[in-house]
This record gives structure tokens, sequence and C-alpha cells, in this order.
């Protein structure tokens, strides 16, 4: 069950904004079972994003979530770039177009846009790679992109958070498969994560449970995270730590 996820944007490679989209996704992914293999982030340039799909295609994840570039502007260049990688054409998806229409006549309505017309620009973001499947924005304009590989789903988003939020729950969630993981987070009052190492290891080894520890950085503790099938085994694993000396607080 590998992942891998791709970020767009200039602005993401200059700092002036924080990818917090991949950490959202990839921890959606986790519960649901997948290992995130790989997180990539490129600019808003045609060849760099066709190579870089490319590239992790041929490692055939299981499902590959993009996000970001998919508004009206001339640097959101996502759709094309996907369906070049793809050799696909961009086809005008008609319900996009209706859907985009609605939703600018909506703003007009309330007053917040002064021309609720169907430009060029806003008409762009109807177009997907020939084939794919819409996947509907209830938040915001640009509609995003499911497309069915051989070996990988990939799934297009927005960049916007808020958008790309309801989007992965709505759209993408439901179309990979039940959640087959939950995590519960602990603070183990334990100062040297060299302490904790053995009985890590030990615990890993007798329970279905992946574990990830990091110092917290405020005096005694460190954080721990159990990830596991349900609540019983995390218990179990938790236990087990517990007999060997580990005292644990909930949550962080
Ligand atoms: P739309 O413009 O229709 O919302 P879009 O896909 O074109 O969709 P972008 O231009 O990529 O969106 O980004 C819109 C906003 O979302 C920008 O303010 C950008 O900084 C922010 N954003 C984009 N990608 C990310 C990300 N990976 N993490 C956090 N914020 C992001
Ligand atoms: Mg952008």
């Amino acid at each position: 069950m590998l992942a891998e996820i791709l970020t767009i944007g200039d602005e993401l490679l200059t700092g002036n904004t924080v990818d917090s989209n991949s950490a959202y996704i990839a921890q959606k992914l986790t519960e649901k079972g997948y290992w995130v293999k790989r997180k990539t982030t490129v600019g808003d340039d045609v060849e760099e994003i066709k190579t870089v799909v490319r590239e992790i295609l041929d490692r055939k994840p299981e499902i590959l979530i993009i996000s970001g570039g998919l508004g009206p502007t001339h640097d959101d260049v996502t759709m094309l770039a996907i369906a070049e990688a793809l050799n696909l054409e961009l086809e005008l998806n008609e319900n996009a177009l209706k859907r985009i229409e609605e939703f600018y006549k909506d703003l007009y309505k309330k007053g917040l846009i002064d021309d609720p017309t169907l430009n060029e620009a806003r008409k762009k973001m109807a177009y997907l790679p020939k084939g794919a499947e819409l996947l509907e924005n209830t938040v915001g304009a640009a509609p995003g992109a499911y497309i069915k590989l051989e070996n990988t789903k990939i799934f297009v988003l927005p960049g916007m958070p808020r958008e790309m939020k309801a989007m992965l729950e709505n759209e993408v969630l439901p179309r990979i498969g039940e959640k087959k993981f939950i995590q519960k987070k602990l603070l183990a009052e334990i100062t040297d994560e060299s302490k904790l190492a053995p009985i890590l290891s030990e615990t890993l080894q007798r329970f279905n449970v992946k574990i990830h520890s990091s110092p917290k950085g405020f005096g005694k503790y460190i954080g721990v995270i159990i990830f596991g099938e349900n609540e019983e085994t995390i218990e179990k694993a938790k236990k087990f730590m517990e007999e060997k000396g580990i005292q644990f607080e909930e949550g962080w």
C-alpha cells in the first residue's frame, strides 16, 4: 500500500508558504494504512511537473495525490502538465464548466465579484485530462481530477488548504478503501530516547503496530505515536511497554 504526494507551487519553494498540505494528506493516508514513501515539491513549471510525475509513476505507487496549481491564472499549469506526462489531451469537461459558471454567478449574486461571465481564465479550469473523472470542489471554483491508471490512482486537488481538505475528505478518501489504521499519541516519561529504543524494538516484534518516537523538547517527555489496526492492538502494545517500565501520559 505505497503512496506518494506531490505538491506544486513556486511559493512553496521560496518558503513564502509552508507546505502544510502534504503533511495533512500524509496523515490521512497513514490513517488509511498507506505507507507514504515520498513527498515531492516542484514549482509551477510544466517541464518540472511532467518529469516528476513520470518519475513517480515509474515507482508504481498505488496512490499519487497531487495538490496545487489548478486556478485560473497563467501560472496554474498542473492539469496541462499531467496530461502531457500521460500523453493525454486536455478535454473540456461540460459538468466542470457548468459548475464553474454557477460558482461565479453565485459569487456575483452575493456581491463578491462584479462580473459573473465565463471568461477564458475561468473556462480554463474546466479542462481535464481526457478520461479523467471530475472531483467536485465544494468550497472553490477549480474542480479536481481522478485518473485511474493500470498501477496507480492519481488524484489532482487544488492548493488552497480549505479546498484541498474538503476534496480529500469527500472525493478521495471514499475512493481509496476503508480506514485500516488508527493512531494514539502518548507522552513517555523518559528523557533519553536511547533508553526507549530496545523497548520499542521488542514491542514492534511482538505486536502488529508501527511506532514513531520524537523528543518533545520540554524536559522529561518523549512523544510516542502508536499506529495499529484497532484500539485493542494499540492497548496491548502500550501495556507491554508499561510492563517494561515506561510510564505514559495521554495525548500531546
Ligand atoms: P485555486 O487558486 O483555485 O484555489 P490552485 O490549485 O491554483 O487553486 P494554488 O495557486 O496552488 O491553488 O494555491 C492557492 C493558495 O493555496 C495559495 O495561497 C498557496 O500559498 C496555498 N497553497 C498552495 N499549496 C499549498 C500547500 N502545499 N500547503 C499550504 N498552502 C498551499
Ligand atoms: Mg499556484
